[in-house]
């Protein structure tokens, strides 16, 4: 049975497909051209339409940055390669030697790799607590800390933190928060209503969803992000493609369909692992004896389709992962097609045996994004796959 939760996000599928989506004024075609050139005529010293240098900026660009920052409620939004390299430019813009980032204990795997093994070498320093716990984030507050960074639902144990109070305390500490809201997309939550001043999302997962192009997105809500994400999109460069930034303008127009969608396989696939008995725990906050239960109602507006499993070691996790046929094993999520992945040896290998076990990721733990494929296919996989343990 599928939750009701406050919906429908009156106008949200409308400016996934109308904001930035303009027709193109020259022609009248309905579909945004892909600018692909890398520079501009000028019609005399200084004097043009805009655009000067693909670095600084490019059409294709601007539509898919005014789209972002429109679902995200922000008011700014620069994108760039990968999630990860709109990470390294935030951090750039807006963190110097010696200022401190007090990060979530359990988010994306690459996120600690590159603070621990790239930024601390910038003498930037980084404190990692269990932001679920709001006095723990209070603790790690420093005199320094410029930014406070969040994941949630956490990746892989789906675990919530609560982005308004948490936002209090870093407002009160003088830093600001930042939201990883790549999990749950801003169709499903808003983080800046919420009082967070900044957003980043992977747009290579749910944003662009079709798995077929890397990219980051910061959306800010204040005049110096917007002014020092465009110099860092200049000075370093690592900006978004046109024809990538035209890949998501075309994959966020079905945004809100492909949501509700994983919304309802999610949660019936979450149903099924919770009785199945070779399933020794599912973690997902859609049933209510989670204690977060009220929280997710509170600050999301659906679950999503993240979904991790215990199957109880890894090699049952090994056995059930060789027999999938629908489901696909591999990295990444927020595809229309079902991923499944095993995080131990994936996409949390970097963070140790001892780090894994310090935020309780075991080696039996299975992770899946559910996609849109016929539930009853999804299911009948997983079951096949479960039977061989
Ligand atoms: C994938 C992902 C990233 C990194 O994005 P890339 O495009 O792979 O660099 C960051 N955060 C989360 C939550 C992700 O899922």
């Amino acid at each position: 049975m599928t939750i009701k939760m406050k919906r429908p996000k009156a106008g949200f599928a409308t400016k996934t497909i109308h904001v930035g989506q303009e027709p193109d004024p020259l022609t009248g075609a309905v579909v945004a051209p892909i600018y692909a050139t890398t520079t501009y005529v000028q019609q005399e010293i200084g004097k043009h339409k805009g655009y000067e240098y693909s670095r600084v900026s490019n059409p294709t660009r601007t539509r898919l940055e005014k789209n972002m920052a429109a679902l995200e409620g922000g008011t700014s939004a620069h994108v760039f390669s990968s999630g990860m390299a709109s990470i390294v430019a935030m951090t750039q813009c807006f963190l110097k030697q010696g200022d401190h980032l007090v990060c979530g204990h359990n988010v994306y795997g690459g996120v600690p790799r590159l603070f621990n093994q790239v930024l601390s070498n910038y003498g930037i320093e980084f404190s990692y607590v269990d932001t679920s716990d709001l006095s723990a984030v209070k603790k790690a507050m420093r005199r320094k800390t410029k930014i406070v960074w969040i994941e949630t639902p956490t990746n892989p144990l789906m675990v919530l933190t609560d982005i308004q109070e948490v936002a209090k305390i870093a407002h009160a500490g003088g830093a600001e928060l930042a939201v990883d809201n790549t999990f749950m997309s801003p169709y499903f939550q808003s983080p800046i209503k919420l009082g967070a001043d900044m957003v980043m999302h992977a747009t290579t997962k749910f944003l662009n969803g079709h798995s077929d192009g890397l990219g980051g997105v910061i959306v800010g809500t204040k005049p110096h992000h917007a002014e020092k994400l465009a110099f860092m999109q200049k000075a370093a460069g690592a900006i978004l493609s046109p024809f990538e930034c035209w890949l998501v303008l075309r994959g966020v127009k079905t945004l809100a369909v492909r949501m509700e969608q994983h919304n309802r396989n999610g949660q019936a696939v979450a149903d099924f692992l919770r009785h199945h008995p070779k399933v020794k725990k599912v973690l997902y906050p859609t049933f209510p004896d989670n204690p977060q239960y009220e929280l997710a109602k509170r600050q999301m507006t659906g679950f999503g389709s993240m979904i991790t499993f215990e199957t109880g070691s890894q090699n049952n996790a090994n056995k059930m992962l060789r027999k999938v046929r629908v489901c696909s094993l591999g990295e990444s999520l927020g595809g229309v097609e079902t991923l499944i992945s095993h995080p131990a040896t994936m996409t949390h290998a970097a963070l140790g045996v001892a780090g894994r076990k310090k935020i309780g990721l075991t080696d039996g733990m299975v992770r899946i994004s559910v996609g849109i494929e016929d539930l009853e296919d999804i299911i009948a996989d997983l079951d096949n796959a479960l039977a061989a343990i």
